[in-house]
């Protein structure tokens, strides 16, 4: 099957966005403040953004306040006139979705679920608050799958009637960009994707290396 070019569509779409004019309003979800950090520098020129802080999947709950605290110190610091909604903490939903899957590693049908909710979750708010577009700073990640990412972008868009913001913000140096920044900015870097499996999976790796 031949690969779309995320990268290539969300491009066109700023061109096109530029030609008409138009600053149309962006429901971002943000799973943390480095993948943040380049996708609203890229995109803030073209939308009014409200981020959506929405990630029932971090544990323990310090490090889920501690990520939404970095997010926060990143947009007033970056000086950017963006809003944010963020839930307090509430891991349940997560764990219901992860019944089974637990021991699966990263990419597999656990983190599909995961993201798939959160894009569910950040689709319905689009909605609620009239936006013209919603999307993730997920696709930052090169360890994440792009492409799920945007095909579960577009159904989910097709259910709540929001138009999706088709992306790879890894695309023009993305995540290289976003490395530096999080060094400007002095950005928690965190060694783990989110959730205790993700964090279990990592510690093992650290051992393995020692
Ligand atoms: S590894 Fe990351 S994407 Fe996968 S389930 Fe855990 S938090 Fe979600």
């Amino acid at each position: 099957m031949q690969k779309v070019n995320y990268g290539r569509m969300l491009d066109d779409t700023l061109v096109q966005l530029k030609n008409e004019g138009r600053k149309p309003k962006l429901l971002l979800h943000a799973c943390c403040a480095p993948c943040s950090s380049h996708t609203l520098w890229y995109l803030n020129e073209y939308f009014n953004i409200t981020v959506y802080f929405f990630n029932p999947n971090i544990a323990p709950e310090e490090e889920y306040e501690y990520r939404k605290n970095e997010l926060k110190r990143l947009i007033k610091e970056m000086k950017l006139s963006v809003e944010m909604i963020d839930e307090d903490y509430d891991p349940a939903p997560f764990y219901e979705l992860s019944k089974g899957l637990e021991t699966l590693p990263e990419r597999g049908e656990r983190c599909r679920k995961c993201i798939g909710y959160r894009l569910d979750k950040a689709g319905d708010m689009a909605k609620k608050l009239g936006a013209d577009y919603f999307t993730t700073t997920l696709t930052i990640s090169p360890h994440k799958d792009c492409q799920f990412i945007n095909e579960y972008g577009a159904k989910v868009s097709e259910r709540c009637g929001v138009p999706y913001l088709f992306s790879d913000f890894k695309k023009h140096e993305g995540y290289k960009h976003s490395i530096e920044l999080s060094r400007q900015y002095s950005l928690y870097r965190q060694d783990y994707c989110g959730c205790v499996y993700s964090k279990a999976a990592r510690q093992i790796q650290k051992e393995e290396k020692l």
